[in-house]
């Protein structure tokens, strides 16, 4: 069978006018001969909503419930779509994550997806049918609902991809490709045409907002080739796969909500503080004159003084909120310590007041007070722009941001 999986996210579903549109370009696919199976998320900002919601009635809602609450918005969407679908005269079925086969564990509100049953989305496809499903949900093996984690709708359409074996997977969203770096903050960031599979995941884990870590990650292992682009737009996207030719510079990211944590290695044994810190994705972690550091990504927390003030009350640890992140990314860019020390040495020579750097293989992060983060980024997208450090660098993978480019 001839599959593509297609992820709307929720922008593009957010008034009936862009569901209706939405629609019309999923026919205009399986009109092209192709089997369709979409997953969608809640629109605009449905699942903030929900949230909010839980919480005007309770301090701490039970994860359990939350996950009921949360998934109804994935739920409205795909009902939402394959109505529109069936109003054009097209034979579509909408389904939950759970009829659509996510098999999960059982860690409410951040499941892992551990089997793929796709079942009845092979059944329906068989009929001729266009399948819609909920993403960001599954079920545990005993038929509990469960949800992903925040943005865990990308995950969900790589995995349907894996498990029908689609021939591309398609993130549909409202910026029309991956950038070299955020076109919102930076007015003449390039587009790219194709980048490494390894190099979008440094991206993502470092702040790019345009996949999800998790969903990069994913492709990685299952080898899926994802495309990029504009729901409403024609033009081409960004390919990303890991058999593509990485770039030495590739892009720079920024990411402000860092918690920066400081404690005693033994102090790492302490297994409800181990729980505690698990919640939170990990940037980098360092042992520095004796003493445990930790970069942790505080992004999905509703109150990030809430949890560092907890932590530091309950756990004899020393907590700082002040401190966020530029990364530069590019293949093997931390293999050598040229780029590193002259990064570093620009944004020192600049009055930038680095605190922490780390290279790995495929990205130098620096980190800096937060309110310096965007100056390092302009600065950093300048230097790149002309340096030696990137005079290896081939554009013709770039194209030059269209003036309906938005993130
Ligand atoms: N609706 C969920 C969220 O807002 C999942 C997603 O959009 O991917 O995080
Ligand atoms: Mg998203």
């Amino acid at each position: 069978m001839n599959i593509v999986v297609q992820k709307y996210g929720g922008s593009s579903l957010a008034t009936p006018d862009k569901i209706r549109k939405v629609a019309a370009r999923i026919a205009a696919t399986a009109q092209a001969g192709r089997h369709v199976v979409c997953i969608v998320s809640a629109t605009g900002k449905t699942t903030d909503e929900l949230v909010s919601r839980s919480r005007d009635l309770c301090e701490n809602p039970a994860p359990r419930e939350l996950d009921l609450l949360m998934a109804g918005g994935e739920q409205i969407s795909s009902a939402l779509v394959a109505m529109a679908l069936q109003q054009l005269g097209h034979d579509a079925v909408a389904l939950s994550g759970p009829q659509a086969g996510y098999i999960t564990c059982t860690n409410h509100t951040n499941a892992r997806i551990v089997e793929m049953r796709p079942f009845r989305v092979l059944e329906a496809l068989d009929h001729g049918r266009i399948v819609i499903v909920a993403g960001f949900q599954g079920r545990t093996p005993d038929g509990e609902l469960t949800t992903l984690g925040r943005g865990g709708s990308d995950t969900a359409a790589v995995a349907m991809a894996a498990a029908l074996g689609a021939e591309s997977c398609e993130i549909c969203t409202d910026v029309d490709g991956v950038y070299q770096v955020d076109p919102r903050l930076i007015n003449d960031a390039r587009r790219l045409q194709s980048l490494g599979a390894g190099e979008m995941l440094a991206l993502a884990k470092m702040g790019a907002q345009v996949l999800h870590p998790a969903s990069v990650q994913l492709a990685i292992e299952k080898d899926v080739r994802l495309w990029v682009r504009s729901t409403f737009g024609s033009e081409p996207g960004t390919l990303v796969a890991g058999d593509i030719d990485g770039r030495r510079f590739a892009g720079i990211t920024q990411h402000l909500p860092v918690l920066h944590l400081t404690k005693d290695p033994l102090v790492m044994t302490n297994q409800t503080l181990k729980r505690e810190l698990e919640r939170l994705p990990m940037l980098h972690t360092t042992l520095n004159n004796g003493r445990c550091h930790l970069f942790l990504n505080t992004q999905n927390l509703s109150d990030e003084h809430a949890f560092a003030r907890e932590l530091s009350q309950q756990f004899p640890v020393e907590t700082e909120l002040a401190l966020g992140l530029v990364a530069v990314v590019g293949e093997n860019i931390g293999e050598q310590l040229q780029p590193f020390w002259a990064v570093n040495r620009q944004l020192g020579a600049a009055g930038f007041d680095v605190r922490h750097a780390f290279a790995q293989r495929e990205s130098l992060t620096f980190y800096l007070p937060r309110p310096q983060v965007p100056g390092a980024l302009q600065h950093l997208n300048q230097l790149l722009q002309q340096d030696p450090l990137v005079s290896d660098l081939s554009t013709d993978h770039l194209t030059p941001a269209t003036p309906a480019a938005c993130f």
